[in-house]
């Protein structure tokens, strides 16, 4: 069937290298144009051979017409001069005569057509004047020039032909070089095509075999890359620059996974060594008390942890929907700071608020989850009775919380590592057994996020003993702003 044919064609060529495709249209598209052109000198020289044949005829009828004379006695008479008017004598003619219109013969001149040891003659009958094509007994074709003329008063027909034979031997020859040199052409084209196609390919092969060699350790492996600014130069760079991407997914997936465990075994060590300690002998009940407090307070932090990395998990893989509610940022504010108040209170630190009604678009809940991390961390740094300082205000067309304290500073070749995941400042000072708030280095990186997810932006200043600024900005939404007032 015709369509299953079509299918396997399909399928077939779908199944060929690149390299063999593309040396297939080059020889195709080559060979048809070849085709086109051949057609086109071909019927172009056969037309210039007619017409130069015919050219020729002419001249020949109009010397001959100068050669005819009427003689006294009142009949034609062909007088042959050695030049008419400028013209050659017309020796060289293949074939001339001049017949009456009762069709006898005035003149013949078969000089050139006998000497050609041609016997036939070309019947002579009334036709219409012009070009025509006559074919003799012999089998030979010629082509005949016909027309009546007038010699003082006497009419009179000529006739002159040129065997076509000639012509249609030149074509042939002509029509044989083409047919021999159009398939050597395209084969030619062909070739030179695969070979092209292999060179341009080559990087292509380079590439795969790199390729094939990068697994998941070797991700810091790059493609060879001839020519960066050509097209396959360019998938290369775009495919290392994927590759640069995936390992450093891959490098954050690792840390990330050998950090959580380290963090999630600190407080399951504590729970299961105090346990142990707990069961090796009688202890009165306030012993016991004490014992479970600790596993109570361990477990609470190994909660806090799953539901960090949780958050952070889920973040990755973009499975938290943020809402897209308009709210107020200064009520939200507000809000943390009454959260971690008592914090503060317990440590006779004071909490200066100056905060604006900021209406602003995104998901309150995750928003308040940066904000209350951030002034956590703000307390828990601070000394006590000192001051943390908390606004909410425009600036520059952001809605801007500020979060200040007077706490020991962060040095600055911490500050760019600060939102990492699990990073602290000082990592023993985080699990001081004795400092129960110590953190897990999470905090910012959730707050960094939930600001990101917003459009916004967090940065920290800070210098050791001057305290530290974090400053959380958002884009503001203009449909939505208000007068500002003080929120209570
Ligand atoms: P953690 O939960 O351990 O506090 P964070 O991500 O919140 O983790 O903070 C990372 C580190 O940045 C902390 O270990 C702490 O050393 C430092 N840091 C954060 N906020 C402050 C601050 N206000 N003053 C001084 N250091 C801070």
């Amino acid at each position: 069937m015709p369509t299953d044919t079509g299918t396997l064609l399909t399928r077939r060529w779908a199944a060929l290298s690149i390299r063999a495709r593309l040396s297939m249209i080059y020889a195709t598209a080559l060979g048809v144009m070849l085709v086109i052109y051949a057609v086109f000198v071909y019927t172009t020289v056969r037309e210039r051979f007619v017409i130069e044949v015919d050219h020729r005829l002419d001249q020949e009828v109009e010397i001959a017409e100068q050669a005819l004379v009427r003689d006294s006695s009142g009949r034609l008479f062909w007088r042959m001069p050695d030049r008419v008017d400028g013209y050659e004598t017309l020796a060289n003619m293949l074939w001339l005569d001049v017949h009456l219109p009762d069709g006898a013969l005035v003149y013949r001149l078969a000089g050139g057509y006998a000497k050609n040891g041609i016997a036939d003659e070309l019947p002579f009958g009334r036709r219409a004047p012009g070009f025509f094509s006559a074919k003799l007994d012999s089998g030979l074709s010629l082509r005949v020039l016909q027309r009546e003329i007038e010699v003082d008063g006497i009419r009179a027909v000529i006739r002159t032909a040129f065997p076509e034979e000639q012509v249609e031997r030149e074509l042939a020859s002509l029509l044989w070089v083409l047919t021999i040199g159009l398939p050597l052409a395209i084969g030619a084209a062909g070739i030179s095509g695969y070979w092209l196609a292999g060179r341009v390919l080559a990087p292509v092969a380079k590439m795969t075999d790199e390729a094939q060699s990068i697994t998941a350790d070797r991700l810091d492996a790059r493609l060879p890359i001839a020519n960066p600014n050509d097209e396959l130069g360019r998938l290369g760079t775009t495919f290392n620059d994927l590759f640069a991407r995936l390992g450093q997914s891959f490098d954050q997936l690792k840390r990330f996974t050998s950090e959580a465990s380290h963090e999630l075994r600190t407080p399951l060590t504590v729970i299961r060594s105090v346990g142990e300690v707990a069961l090796r002998e009688r202890r009165d009940e306030a012993a016991y008390r004490d014992t479970i407090g600790t596993m109570l307070e361990e477990a609470d932090r190994l909660t806090q942890l799953v539901q960090s990395l949780l958050m952070l998990a889920r973040a990755d893989s973009g499975r938290i929907v943020l809402g897209r509610e308009a709210f107020d940022l200064g009520r939200l504010t507000w809000d943390a700071v009454n959260h971690l108040r008592v914090l503060a209170e317990e440590k006779g630190q004071q909490i200066e608020v100056a905060v604006s009604s900021l209406m602003v678009l995104g998901d309150p809940a995750v928003l308040r989850q940066a904000v209350v991390n951030i002034l956590d961390n703000a307390i828990k740094h601070s000394p006590p009775d000192a001051v943390v300082a908390i606004a909410c205000r425009t600036h520059a067309d952001l809605a801007e919380i500020t979060v200040a304290d007077q706490g020991p500073g962060i040095p600055a070749e911490h500050l760019p590592h600060l939102f990492d995941r699990f990073y602290r400042v000082d990592a023993a000072r985080g699990r001081q057994d004795g400092d129960r708030r110590g953190g897990f280095g999470l905090g910012l990186a959730i707050a960094r996020w939930a600001v990101e997810a917003h459009g916004g932006r967090i940065e920290a200043d800070s210098a050791p003993g001057k305290g530290s600024v974090f400053r959380i900005a958002l884009p503001r939404e203009r449909t939505l702003s208000h007068p500002e007032g003080t929120t209570p």
